[in-house]
């Protein structure tokens, strides 16, 4: 068994990303943890706030340690954390790592509510991996019909700021704005700036986290970990797989969850398996 830090470093070897997926029950719990032990590579579970109240954070991080007591490398991150009250929560919850989100605050502000968090993770225990962000990509995971407002190549993240930011933080790893957003926009995701992946990554010298995965091309996703992503996430395209399943399940007369439930964790499956494959060079 590895920990967090380690499987970093071993994708910073071996020049892969680790998967990680959103989920918001124990069924995206079992078809994310399926699915990475079934092609042997580590994973990390995500829960945003809104999906660690619907789940329980106490519950959640119990999955995980149960599935690593049996050798599996699994993580679980908190994700998109707005305020210092909940990544406290988090820490004390005993999550491997935390998404810190001040992306659409000043910078100082962003850069002392990060401060503040590494601060207190790192009086917990030093494993944890504190994520910081600068550059807003928007907010919701779904599907959308244009750009979330506030995106534009302007607001993509600059490597001077992004330097300063790692150096005044003392962040583990940087999730920067490089063409990348939330959700599946319907007229097509943006393409990616793969150039500034590579600026930023050579003046932060920290591993980059590619947020808002769902609807890059197959392309963009290997340049971009070419070029320094080592943590990639994805939700929009496992929620549409889960309901979609789902929504078929519920067409057969079958009244067991376990039935009519098993298509979602099927489809869910499907696109968690190809987008692994794909980010492990398999
Ligand atoms: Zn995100």
């Amino acid at each position: 068994m590895k920990s967090l830090r380690e499987v970093l470093d071993w994708a910073e070897e071996k020049k892969v990303a680790i998967g990680h997926f959103n989920v918001s029950d124990s069924l995206g719990f079992k078809a994310v943890v399926e699915t990475a032990k079934d092609l042997d590579v580590p994973v990390i579970v995500g829960v945003s706030e809104k999906e660690r109240d619907f789940i329980g954070l106490e519950e959640v991080v119990a999955l995980v340690k149960t599935a690593r007591e049996n050798n599996l490398n699994v993580f679980i991150n908190a994700d998109h954390t707005y305020s210092l009250e909940r990544a406290m929560a988090a820490i004390d919850a005993g999550v491997d790592s935390i998404v810190v989100d001040g992306a659409d605050k000043t910078f100082a502000e962003n850069i002392a509510l990060t401060k503040e968090v590494v601060s207190y993770a790192r009086s917990k225990n030093t494993e944890i991996i504190v994520e910081g962000e600068i550059g807003f990509i928007g907010k919701s995971s779904k599907v959308i019909e244009n750009l979330p407002d506030g995106v534009s190549l302007e607001t993509q993240t600059n490597p001077e700021d992004a330097r300063e930011f790692v150096k005044e933080t003392g962040i583990d790893l940087l999730a920067p704005s490089v063409g990348n957003v939330h959700g599946i926009v319907k007229t097509g995701n943006p393409k990616l700036n793969i150039e500034r992946i590579g600026e930023i990554h050579k003046a932060v010298g920290i591993p980059l986290v590619l947020h808002g995965g769902s609807g890059i091309a197959d392309e963009d996703f290997r340049k971009a970990i070419k070029a320094g992503i080592r943590l990639i996430h994805i939700n929009t395209e496992i929620r549409v797989a889960y309901k979609e399943g789902i929504e078929e399940g519920l067409k057969s007369s079958e009244i067991a969850p376990y039935q009519f439930l098993a298509k979602g964790v099927e489809e869910m499956k499907k696109v968690i398996r190809e987008r692994l494959k794909l980010f492990n060079g398999l």
